[in-house]
């Protein structure tokens, strides 16, 4: 590396230790941001020589880049920002982080993604999912897929790993030359009955879309999730056990499957370091606490709400939303959600917002209590298993209350 990049990556260390030192947080941010203050271009000298995987999308991106980052640990040591600082600076401070890695999985920020592949170069660019989020910054969901599709098309070396059941992710890499597709299922299809490409309405039935105004229409999948099986593109069914819930994390462990296989490595050499995944910081972490069993599920927008009612059993359920900068301040995403799954549990309400919850359950017909503290919906609950579904900060407050459970 230049001069200038090995002093600003020693800086970018030393600061991330000293964030850390002084307890606040991980130091990624405040590393990454003094680090490009001094090399504006330190991300691509830390990219340089690694073989890099970038994960985008709008959810799911944390776990995918965990299982990836797992899946390709069999090749060797691996650079990741597994604390989800997903921009730049989280990048920088990633890679200046773990020195000299042959590897590197990088969750990426929807929006910076365009960004981060000129930067990085990456082999391999994964691509989830777009859904609406965050209402009042994030972009409309098809100007997202343009971004996406001109990134791509400035970049045709990239092998992209595109989800065959989003019509929006289909779009945005269709146009490439080097596309694997993988069939993990959608359940939100909100952001997705219009052609991003001639406007026409988008026709589904069983699992298949497509449009019906021109020749937009679901690719045949590469890598397809079956029951509790993840089928490679030779048509062989690996069993896949995962200690994440959901069929939604299956679709993130094909997805991983899919983009190690990019880099070589065997699905069945690379499904046993899956299993091994607990809890993504802090996600599907289990905490016993005075006879009931807590499980917290994070949930940030439509979308993956309707994935945590899928996962959260049939049990008392604690809501908590707030809406702090990192949530966005728009709370009317709550009436995009339907909450009638959650009918016949008993229903426990709180956070900053815990207000806006009761005015959208109190529609929707589903009865509820609310609870001042995470303490107080604890013992509003008989022993036995309490489900937690809670947005971003919302979801911080309760994992700080549990002693920073992993
Ligand atoms: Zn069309």
């Amino acid at each position: 590396m230049p001069l200038r990049a090995k002093v600003a990556s020693s800086v970018s260390r030393t600061a991330a230790a000293l964030s850390r030192a002084a307890g606040r947080g991980d130091g990624s941010v405040i590393g990454g941001w003094i680090g490009l203050k001094i090399d504006p271009d330190l991300l691509a000298h830390l990219a340089e020589g690694r073989a890099i995987a970038l994960v985008s999308g709008t959810n799911g991106k944390t776990t995918t880049t965990r299982f990836t980052a797992a899946a390709l640990a069999v090749l060797g040591p691996v650079a990741t920002n597994s604390f989800g600082a997903n921009m730049p600076t989280g990048h920088t401070s990633a890679l200046a982080g773990a020195g000299a890695t042959p590897y590197a999985v990088l969750e990426v920020d929807e929006h910076y993604l365009a960004r981060v592949i000129e930067d990085t170069t990456p082999r391999v660019v994964a691509l989830l999912n777009l859904s609406r989020d965050q209402l009042d910054r994030a972009k409309e969901v098809a100007m997202m897929a343009q971004l996406w599709r001109t990134a791509l098309a400035a970049h045709p070396a990239v092998h992209v790993i595109a989800n065959a059941d989003d019509p929006m992710v289909v779009w945005s890499a269709a146009g490439t030359a080097h596309v694997t597709w993988f069939s993990a299922g959608q359940r939100w299809h909100d952001d997705s009955w219009v052609c991003p490409e001639c406007g026409s309405t988008i026709e589904r039935a069983g699992g298949d879309w497509w449009c019906t105004g021109c020749p937009l229409r679901r690719p045949r999948p590469d890598w397809v999730v079956e029951s509790d099986r993840v089928q490679d593109p030779d048509g062989y069914r690996h069993p896949v056990t995962l200690q994440l819930p959901g069929r939604v994390n299956l679709g993130n462990a094909a997805t991983a499957l899919a983009v190690a296989a990019e880099f070589g490595v065997r699905a069945a050499d690379a499904v046993p370091r899956l299993a091994g995944v607990q809890s993504v910081a802090g996600r599907y972490a289990q905490v016993h606490r005075d006879g009931r069993t807590v499980r917290l599920l994070l949930a940030k927008n439509p979308a993956s709400w309707l994935e945590a009612f899928d996962m959260a059993e049939d049990a008392p359920t604690l809501l908590s939303v707030n809406a702090r900068d990192p949530d966005g301040l728009d709370t009317s995403w709550l009436y995009d959600v339907d909450f009638s799954p959650l009918r016949g549990r008993p229903v426990l309400i709180t956070g900053d917002r815990a207000y806006d919850l009761a005015v959208r359950l109190e529609v929707n017909d589903v009865p509820f209590r609310h609870v001042s503290t995470f303490d107080e919906a604890i013992r509003a609950t008989p022993p036995g298993r309490l489900e937690v579904i809670a947005n971003y900060t919302a979801f911080q407050d309760i994992r700080a209350e549990l002693d920073r459970v992993n």
